[in-house]
């Protein structure tokens, strides 16, 4: 999509949001888009001199939609420089926004559970990060405008990265990764590998989803050996642990509800 063809949905949407709330007109936004690069190639702004550190002190100073104006700190994501996997959740929630780290609350303890059950972590071999940046209010799904908004950041994390497998957790984010104009559940979605440009994709449910339904760990674990299994191919260095070779059975990301 162009920067001009996103003002217009964004616009669109506005009007839409208008009319929801009985004609009421809500204020203004000013928008400001990046064009969409076609997925893998080198995303937009992104250069051979962009870094993390250039992105993070950009997000810092971001003020592209509304939510700059209710966060307390940016989450732009961590880990290694050179991961095997780029995990990709949806937004912080109230203690990513606390902390400005990714995936610290319930949930994050949770994701990296899941991780270690494949060998891998934020601190060896992963990088965590967020389609937005900041946190939506109460914890809502981030809105079209703010995505739109967001996603130029997420499109250069990826082209500084170089990740050998990007890993969603959650219909926000796969759905976003992969351009889809209808929302697919993600058990529709998970399961199988995609392609994100020329980086296999691979999508399974939340971490919070998972707190809440313990029936959800059976299908998330398969997701991992699939995750693992393919790593172990991209990369002659990465082996699953025994564990997670085995046969589908046992959980090893249990632990609480
Ligand atoms: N949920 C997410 O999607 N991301 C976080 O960073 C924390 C919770």
């Amino acid at each position: 999509m162009t920067a001009e063809e996103k003002t217009a949905a964004a616009r669109l949407l506005d009007l839409a949001a208008d009319c929801l709330r009985g004609g009421y007109r809500g204020e203004d936004r000013e928008y400001r888009f990046e064009e969409d690069t076609p997925p893998g190639s080198p995303a937009a702004g992104s250069s051979a001199a962009d870094s993390l550190a250039a992105v993070a002190g950009e997000l810092g100073a971001c003020d592209r939609c509304p939510l700059c104006r209710t966060r307390t700190n940016t989450v732009p994501g961590e880990g290694v420089d050179r991961p095997l996997v780029m995990v990709i959740g949806e937004g912080p929630g109230a203690d990513e926004d606390a902390t400005g780290r990714p995936f610290v609350g319930k949930a994050g303890q949770l994701l990296d559970r899941m991780l270690a059950a494949i060998g891998l972590s934020r601190n060896k071999n992963c990088f965590i990060a967020n389609v937005v940046k900041c946190r939506p209010p109460g914890n809502r799904n981030p809105f079209p405008d703010e995505m739109l908004a967001c996603t130029p950041f997420l499109g250069r994390q990826i082209a500084i990265l170089k990740p050998k497998l990007l890993f969603c957790v959650g219909k926000v984010a796969a759905n976003k990764l992969l351009n889809n104009y209808s929302i697919e559940a993600i058990g529709k979605l998970r399961g199988r590998f995609f392609s994100y440009g020329d980086i296999p994709l691979i999508a399974t449910y939340h971490p919070s989803a998972v707190l809440r339904d313990s029936s959800l760990r059976k299908p998330v674990w398969d997701d991992l050996r699939l995750l693992g299994a393919r790593l172990a191919e991209l990369d002659g260095d990465y082996r699953p642990p025994p564990e997670a070779r085995a046969p589908a059975g046992g959980n090893p990301s249990g632990g609480e509800d």
